[in-house]
């Protein structure tokens, strides 16, 4: 069988809503206050609020504006933070941990309401999560963790247990779950072209198809080497997320930058999708190598992402692997075929949190650890507060350490043994220490 539809697109199945933006450069004033590098939420959100204070920002990006992640998401919005409670207490102590949850509730609460306040049309909504137990020890796990649920950290939750599931899933494979009631959804190409249009207004400029090719210091100031010739500015905000290259080598040392895969299915029957999807739920798996899924915000198709290989692979192979295992959690699907397929590279880090701070004068946020819209949009937020030297980008991230591991680089040689390893794990049972609260 065929199992790719005819005009099957290697693209985002998001981009045929916003179609790659396409910027007029206007002329760059001599002097820029701020340079950002990277035109995702991070760097827009960074420069709307700078051009609000007054400054003169330029963005730049390598390839159209949003071509990374932010474009490319499953837009679902959570709490962002990847360690759960316990494991944090025992990194950083208790103040600590709770500032670092409380943070990630933060992140999620700033984006609502930005999207609110800026009146921002991207199919927002807030249809909560069904964070799926795929063992029954992970069901168990879960129970006991709602039940004590660390004070002042409670969040709206209900277990859902495996007999009630069908209201929840159109599906017998997982063991129950839990419903996290404030987790949201939106088109995240939407959102960012949004975003980009409210930036340009307020007069930012943004270069695109211009790669940053060098930073250097000199005295107060900085001269960056791009394709498109010399630009100097008084600061420099780094916003490339998975896409940190050897621009940057402190940084590229620092993040782990890891392929995400996502397809769209075809258009389905109203019947089929509202037995699969009987709500507008965005859902995840409570495996370390984790599927997430949704409906389309139209509820016509569903948008099912994960990591199905150890390697990087052409989006052709992930494709036909998702599918395999869309059709393993929903039998039903066995003739779907699959309209887009696509991957982006996110940010790992080696303690699983994002990090936001200076070194060396340039200032920087990334690290989501896949689970940056919300998170980058506020991280952007706060680093452009940290440049303009306002108590409002004080984050619960500024002290950590952003730790690197000896001879780590930047390509992450490890990653094939250690997907390998957490694919292993999450099939034999072993338990995940990951959080979603
Ligand atoms: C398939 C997929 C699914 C995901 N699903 C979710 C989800 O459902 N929920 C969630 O919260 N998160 C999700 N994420 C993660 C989320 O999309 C990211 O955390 C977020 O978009 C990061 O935004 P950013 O602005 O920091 O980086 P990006 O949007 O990746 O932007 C970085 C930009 O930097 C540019 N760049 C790099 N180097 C240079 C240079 N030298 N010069 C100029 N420009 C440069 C790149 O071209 C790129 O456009 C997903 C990611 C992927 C790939």
């Amino acid at each position: 069988m065929q199992i790719f539809t005819e005009n099957f697109k290697s693209s985002p199945y998001w981009w045929e809503k916003a179609p790659r933006p396409k910027i007029e450069i206007k002329k760059v004033t001599e002097k820029i206050d701020v340079a950002i590098i990277g035109s995702g939420y991070t760097g827009l959100c960074a420069a709307l609020t700078l051009v609000k204070a007054g400054c003169e920002v330029v963005v730049f990006d390598a390839e159209d504006a949003g071509w990374g992640c932010s474009s490319r998401n499953g837009g679902q919005v959570s709490t962002s933070i990847k360690p759960g409670f316990r494991k944090l207490c025992g990194q950083f102590g208790e103040v600590a941990a709770t500032k670092i949850i409380k943070e990630g509730q933060n992140s999620l609460n700033w984006l609502k309401n930005f999207i609110a306040r800026e009146k921002i049309d991207c199919s927002f909504k807030v249809p909560g999560r069904f964070f799926a137990a795929h063992s029954q020890r992970e069901f168990d796990r879960l129970a006991a963790n709602l039940k004590a649920q660390p004070a002042s950290l409670e969040v709206k939750a209900k277990l859902v247990t495996r007999a009630e599931q069908r209201k929840e899933l159109g599906t017998d494979i997982y063991h129950g779950g839990a419903v996290f009631e404030s987790h949201a959804s939106l088109d995240p190409a939407l959102y960012h072209s949004a975003l980009l249009e409210k930036v340009l207004k307020a007069g930012v400029t943004i270069i695109t198809n211009c790669r940053v090719k060098k930073i250097r210091k000199h005295n107060a100031e900085f001269s960056l080497d791009t394709q498109l010739g010399l630009f100097n500015a008084n600061k420099v905000i780094v916003g490339t997320n998975g896409y940190t290259g050897q621009l940057t080598p402190w940084l590229s040392r620092r993040v782990i930058p890891i392929g995400s895969y996502m397809i769209a299915t075809d258009v389905l029957d109203d019947d089929l999708i509202n037995e699969l999807m009987p709500t507008d739920r965005v859902i995840s798996d409570t495996r370390k190598v984790v599927y997430y899924y949704r409906p389309s915000p139209d509820r016509r198709r569903i948008i099912f992402g994960g990591r199905v290989t150890t390697g990087e692979v052409d989006v052709k192979k992930s494709g036909a692997l998702l599918r395999r295992d869309l059709i393993g959690i929903f039998p039903e699907l066995k003739n779907v075929k699959v309209s887009h397929s696509w991957m982006g590279f996110v940010a790992y880090t080696f303690d699983e949190l994002p990090h936001i701070g200076e070194y060396e004068g340039i200032h920087y946020a990334m690290g989501c650890c896949g689970s940056g819209v919300g998170m980058a949009s506020y991280l952007g937020t706060r680093v452009a507060e940290q440049v303009l030297g306002r108590k409002e980008g004080d984050t619960a991230f500024d002290k950590l350490t952003f730790e690197t591991r000896p001879f780590y680089t930047g390509k992450p040689w490890f990653l094939p043994a250690t997907v390998a390893y957490y694919r292993w794990r999450d099939g034999t049972d072993q338990g995940n220490k990951t959080s979603v609260v």
